[in-house]
């Protein structure tokens, strides 16, 4: 970088230091609706102050604790050495290039924190870190410890140069978008410039990097998006237009020529389905929104809303959760929505929690926080744990006992992301107009919303909410010239699932009705409900002492599946007002998989004040099915009880699931234990998951497991992958000596998404005396995919039988089940 463009860009930090003396920035353009920031709505309720609380002091913390004990602390450190020229002591092997981001977003959490509730030694905390983040800075303002600690040696995603590899995996532009948003949040809270200098200087620099006119980097795009979305906001808090400009451009000049992965295959502006890394394009879409917002530019507006369309019609969960696939952490083809083995990132949650406010904020439509407050207070919620130290990257909607959250990752994007939205929650409860006031989301606080012309309002809201749906709301209007009473409308949403609408598509369903209706009172005298884009507005001269009460009843209802969604068919889902439950193991006896629920059963709730926090429950009876000896299926009447979805994992492991067979061929029978679900197993390589082959957990065609896109099922399987073309063997030790005759092999492979296939070959011998022999008269060694391949052989006494097979030539491979007769 030459001395010219470093001077340069120190005047831009210092224009930009300027403008911010002005206390509020007018921007040209904006969303239509403007949301209630969270530092003027306060919640004193029973079930979100208390988890904003642990947040608090408990996640956030805890956050910080683990980025430093990871060494993401120390790499600004070693960064701002390296910079001087100075050695550091600690060399640890690097970890990802986007680690930076993981302090920075737990800084932005502890910013919002700070903003409501000041706290000096968190801010001494948060100074401190500060000073490290900058002192890593490059000159110019580059900011990117995965290169500057070595940049001769920098990270194997790095690329030799600077954002070269951005479009594929460098993650520099990343790392600055979390930056720009963490900063603002910090400025926001305290007052204070030295972190938004910070994001300000190496926002400059990449003003001057790229774009057009810059006749350098006009043709790379962001490779995980977020950079978007952060400059938007570093736009709308200094008023520096250059940034919405770029934003703009990472947007213009994204695609074609890239990979759906990274969604940059299609420009954005012509993207109609959601493809790809979940995270990134909910990402993306925001920034897309973003943009559209300030700038005007409808060609985004009107991709977003064909992708909300596609996901909300056809990829979404029932929990809210969004990115099916495990593979690239990516939503899946339309309507594979598969339950064991969803996705369903936390982050991917958030999200998409950012995305539907965005468009709410857009068209005032309450759809998109029907969306929000499904994804909300099911799978964005559940990336927590109770205790607020224990956290899920995937949210699956139904275990086999091996799911349990974690203290920390690896790539440690979620609790991160958790740390910063949590404390951000209450600027998600109102929004306005001029004249209109939006009650989005409900719980026991007050808020204090500016509208124009001199107007205030105060709304102190009482309510159980989201455990009972009666809501209390004492308006309040405030006016500079005292006058007792102001002319708005109040806009109070009524939830899609309090109006028989489970999502605003057909792709799930109440299976029954609800005949208890909605009602609504202004000062005690019923006010008749017309519905208009999900509101019902009372339009008034509002006095002091104005009193509105919203009845949402909530009883327990039946949730189902479109046809399409294979993995939900014979089962139903149970809600009560927003809230998504499920069967997990400690309330039924140990297992719920084998649960049946018929359609006729009666079910009730009650509040358990003792359990998991404080819960609503659901209780019934269930058949619970089994195999008897005889190999007939036995049904047994046995006590059901739901918990709430966000709520389970929080007991050890266990078996849990979401959606609850209504019907005798979609139950997990109880089957008894056999000769190979009792042996010892022993392999020629570890490879991964081997408790698979012997867990009676078997891909069924009849139970609709089998999903025609990838010829494969989300059943667990072992694999050797990624030895490739190897000879292999697996090996059970029986419990106690048996006659046996016939095996069943089902292998896995995943043509079409994976490298794994069905093997060349496969032979199988007995123990006797301690060696082994081949089996005598053995049948046919099937090799067919999504099937069991039986053999027979001559019976023989035995106490255990290796399977020797030989990878096909470049390919490895697996296996779903190995049973033995
Ligand atoms: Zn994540």
């Amino acid at each position: 970088m030459t001395n010219f463009n470093y001077s340069l860009s120190v005047l831009f930090l210092l224009a930009s230091a300027v403008m911010l003396k002005a206390d509020t920035v007018k921007l040209q353009q904006d969303y239509p609706i403007k949301p209630v920031p969270f530092t003027a709505v306060h919640l004193t309720d029973q079930f979100w102050a208390p988890r904003i609380e642990t947040n608090r002091t408990v996640t956030i913390p805890f956050a910080f604790e683990q980025c430093e004990k990871s060494g993401r602390m120390d790499n600004f450190e070693r960064a701002a050495l390296a910079l001087k020229g100075e050695p550091f002591a600690n060399h640890q092997p690097p970890g990802y290039p986007f680690d930076d981001t993981d302090p920075y977003k737990v800084l932005e959490g502890a910013s919002y924190v700070l903003a409501v509730q000041p706290n000096p030694e968190l801010k001494m905390y948060l100074d401190k870190l500060i000073a490290k983040i900058a002192a890593a800075q490059e000159s110019d303002g580059y900011l990117y410890t995965a290169r500057t600690i070595d940049p001769e040696h920098p990270h194997a995603w790095s690329g030799h140069e600077r954002w070269l590899n951005d479009p594929d995996q460098s993650h520099e532009l990343y790392d600055s978008g979390h930056l720009f948003e963490a900063a603002v949040a910090h400025y926001q809270a305290t007052g204070e410039t030295n972190l938004l200098n910070v994001a300000i200087k190496n926002a400059n620099l990449l003003c001057q990097v790229f774009g057009p006119g810059t006749n350098q980097l006009n043709h790379i795009w962001p490779g995980h998006e977020i950079v978007e979305m952060g400059l938007a906001r570093l736009y709308r808090a200094t008023g520096d237009e250059r940034y919405l400009k770029l934003a703009k451009f990472f947007l213009d000049v994204r695609g074609p020529g890239g990979d759906e992965y990274h969604q940059s295959d299609i420009k954005p502006r012509d993207q109609r389905e959601a493809m790809g890394h979940a995270v990134r394009a909910a990402y993306l879409y925001s920034g897309m929104a973003d943009v559209a917002a300030m700038t005007g530019d409808s060609s985004y507006t009107t991709a977003i809303d064909a992708i909300w369309d596609n996901v909300v019609q056809k990829k979404l969960y029932i929990t809210g959760g969004i990115g099916a696939m495990g593979s690239g952490e990516a939503f899946g083809p339309n309507y594979f929505l598969p339950n064991l083995s969803a996705y369903c990132e936390t982050c991917a949650s958030v999200g998409n929690d950012f995305w539907n406010a965005r468009l709410f904020l857009f068209h005032g439509d309450a759809r998109y926080v029907d969306v929000f407050e499904r994804t909300l207070y099911n799978s964005l919620l559940d990336g927590v744990s109770l205790d607020g130290k224990g956290f899920f990257y995937p949210n699956p909607l139904e275990s086999i006992g091996k799911d349990s959250r974690s203290p920390w990752f690896g790539c440690a994007c979620c609790p991160g992301n958790i740390t910063r939205f949590l404390p951000s929650l209450p600027g998600y409860f109102y929004a306005h107009t001029d004249d209109q006031v939006y009650v989005n989301l409900y719980a026991s606080g007050a808020a204090d919303i500016d509208l124009s012309h001199n107007v205030a309002v105060n709304i102190q809201q009482t309510t159980r909410y989201p455990w009972d749906g009666r809501i209390h709301l004492a308006v309040t209007p405030k006016t500079s010239d005292s006058a007792a009473s102001a002319l708005f409308t109040l806009k109070l949403r009524i939830p899609g699932w309090a109006r028989n609408e489970a999502v605003p598509s057909n792709l799930y369903r109440f299976a029954d009705t609800n005949s208890e209706p909605v009602t609504l009172t202004m000062n005690g005298i019923s006010v008749p409900i017309q519905l208009e884009k999900g509101y019902a507005s009372i339009t008034r001269q509002w006095q002091p002492g104005d009193v509105v009460e919203l009845d949402l009843p909530m009883p327990v209802r039946r949730i189902v599946a479109d046809q399409k969604v294979q993995s939900d068919q014979g089962r139903v889902t149970l809600q009560r007002g927003p809230i998504v439950f499920c069967l997990e193991w400690p309330d039924n006896q140990g297992q719920v998989r084998n649960l049946m629920l018929s359609d006729d059963e009666a079910l009730q709730a009650h509040f358990e004040p003792a359990l998991l926090g404080g819960v609503e429950v659901i209780q019934g009876n269930a058949a619970s099915l089994s195999t008897s000896s005889s190999n007939s299926v036995v049904r047994t009447t046995k006590a059901l009880t739901a918990i709430p979805y966000y709520a389970w994992a929080n007991r050890g492991r266990g078996e849990m699931t979401v959606w609850i067979p209504n019907s005798e061929k979609t139950a997990h029978v109880q089957a008894q234990p056999s000769i190979a679900s009792t042996s010892k197993i022993t392999l020629s390589h570890p490879g991964t998951n081997p408790d698979a082959i012997n867990d009676q957990l078997a891909p069924s065609p009849a139970s609709g497991q089998i999903n025609v896109f990838f010829a494969g099922s989300e059943e667990p399987f072992f694999h050797w992958w990624p030895r490739k073309g190897t000879p292999e063997w697996v090996q059970y030790d029986f419990a106690k000596p048996a006659r046996v005759s016939a095996v069943e092999v089902y292998w896995f492979d995943d043509t079409g998404r994976g490298e794994c296939r069905v093997p060349q070959s496969w032979r199988l011998s007995y123990r006797r005396n301690g060696e082994w022999k081949p089996v005598e008269n053995p049948g046919v060694f099937g090799c067919e995919m999504n099937q069991f391949n039986r053999t027979t052989f001559a019976p023989v006494e035995t106490d255990g039988l290796r399977l020797e097979l030989n990878l096909q030539p470049d390919w490895s491979g697996g296996i779903y089940e190995w049973k033995v007769e």
